[in-house]
């Protein structure tokens, strides 16, 4: 249903776009029809749409979430001793390290 709805719409604007000024736009009322019938098939698949979407947006959400908590925890323990045995990189309130567990 989507899909003819696009076709139509497609065919009514390339036949909008390329016809000749007196000419009478002959696929014109496709248009109007493509309408009704994209918005039936938005209606009919709905509930898949809105769950396709979700999951997206879930999706995104999760990455920010997890951007910003980066950045936050960054910001909140930076990174200013080393470890004198690995050499991995900790916040100064760190006794002992993440990585080694060697004293710092
Ligand atoms: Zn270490």
């Amino acid at each position: 249903m989507l899909i003819i709805g696009f076709v139509f719409i497609g065919i009514s604007m390339f036949d909008f776009f390329t016809l000749d000024t007196w000419e009478e736009p002959k696929y014109f009322w496709m248009f109007f029809v493509a309408l009704p019938l994209i918005f039936i098939g938005f209606v009919l698949n709905g509930p898949r749409l809105q769950k396709v979407m979700l999951e997206q947006q879930k999706d995104t959400i999760r990455e920010t979430m997890k951007v910003m908590g980066e950045g936050l925890s960054e910001g909140i323990n930076p990174i200013n001793k080393y470890c004198r045995n690995c050499g991995k990189g900790a916040p100064k309130e760190d006794k002992f390290c993440s990585e080694c567990g060697t004293a710092l």
